[in-house]
């Protein structure tokens, strides 16, 4: 690798994004942006590149192609639109890492294509291994390619398992806030409202993964991130609600042995370290006190009032292209609910009827889950249609 190491960004508007650029702006000396890119946030766009001087951007919503590459020709950026240059401009021979914090399934086939090029991903998209998991892992392998986890949990599960990779795991233990609204029952659900879900308590996210947090969706797509991400059976792969989110998540050795990872809720520190791997770089952001956390608190998840996180473990037992349909699915339902056309509870609902209604497949290609994606994206849309 370079030195500086040269990074894409995937998604660079967004809230892993722009905490990415943060990073990056304190460690001139160990990273540079080479690629930017954004679906349609133009304006902090253009006001990326402008700082970072990256040689490329893409836009990704086309119409936005002029307004972008008449405000980065004079600094000689090349601009390019679409999606399929997102997926072609991670090939380019100048970038190191790919970091990935596109929103949902739009992160699959940059990913495919920033492997099949060599380079190393730092992975903000759990939503590419839940759909192709077995495939993305696969194809890792072929090329040599490292995925260095960026969500919290994962890059916590990572960081305790260095120095520990020839260890076998016992189990790992994943730890979940619990969202706004912990403690609640169906009654209370019922009637939630987005602005009521989009608050979350430890966390300042995107809107998606918010409502995911809220739904325990999040934790039910990151079960499925870890299997792929670590090599685990279901049963090995636990998790415990934790409202304060100190403890990040949890490895159990064969010795009985655990190992945590703790720090004061703030992705930089996961993305940094999925950049800086081996190393640790200095940072200011805050430290933890422990005398504002005298006590840290832990529950068991509640899997009938939460059906989301249930419906994610038995997609994970089904396999095949089971988590690819409970994510498409989920990616409806959150869009519905964040346009007012469901209610909060519905949204389990209509997964599991979407999951019925998609033709199973075993051993799926790639091409298997681009299709039951499509499907059951309209399968869905036809279920809300009915009752609205
Ligand atoms: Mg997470």
């Amino acid at each position: 690798m370079s030195n500086p190491k040269s990074v894409a960004i995937l998604g660079s508007t967004g809230s892993i994004g722009t905490q990415t650029l943060e990073v990056i702006r304190q460690h001139p000396e160990d990273f540079q942006v080479e690629v930017l890119t954004a679906q349609n946030n133009a304006d902090l766009l253009i006001t990326q590149a402008l700082e970072f001087l990256p040689n490329a951007v893409v836009i990704g919503n086309e119409s936005l192609y002029q307004k972008v590459k008449e405000a980065l020709d004079p600094k000689d950026i090349k601009v390019f639109a679409g999606a399929k240059a997102i997926a072609q401009v991670v090939e380019m021979g100048t970038i190191d890492v790919v970091l990935t914090a596109l929103v949902g399934y739009s992160g699959l086939i940059p990913t495919v294509h920033a492997i099949k090029a060599g380079k190393q991903i730092a992975l903000a998209n759990k939503e590419t291994m839940v759909v192709a998991g077995e495939i993305i892992t696969a194809l890792a392998k072929e090329y040599g390619v490292n995925i260095y986890p960026v969500d919290s949990e994962h890059s916590a599960i990572f960081q305790c398992l260095v120095g520990e990779f020839h260890n076998p795991i016992e189990k790992i233990i994943l730890t979940a806030s619990g969202g706004p609204f912990r403690g609640k029952n169906r009654e209370f659900l019922k009637t939630v409202t987005k602005a009521q879900a989009l608050k979350h308590p430890n966390w300042d996210m995107g809107a998606k993964i918010t409502i995911d947090s809220a739904s325990m969706m999040n934790k039910g797509l990151e079960v499925i991130e870890a299997k792929w991400l670590f090599g685990l059976k279901k049963e090995q792969i636990e998790v415990v609600v934790h409202p304060q989110s100190i403890i990040h998540s949890l490895v159990q050795f064969e010795d009985g042995s655990l190992k945590a990872q703790l720090g004061l809720p703030d992705m930089r520190i996961p993305i940094q370290f999925a950049l800086s791997f081996p190393d640790r770089l200095k940072s200011d952001f805050e430290r933890f006190d422990f005398s504002r956390y005298p006590s840290l608190n832990f529950e068991a998840p509640d899997l009938e009032t939460f059906r989301n996180l249930q419906l994610a473990y038995d997609a994970l037992a089904k396999g095949g292209n089971a988590p690819c349909m409970l994510n498409a699915a989920n990616e409806i339902v959150v869009d519905a609910f964040l346009h007012d056309k469901i209610g909060f509870l519905e949204m389990s609902d209509f997964i599991e009827e979407a999951m019925v209604k998609t033709k199973f497949i075993a051993q799926p290609s790639l091409d298997d889950y681009i299709l039951t994606d499509e499907r059951t994206r309209e399968i869905t849309t036809e279920l809300i249609q009915k009752v609205s």
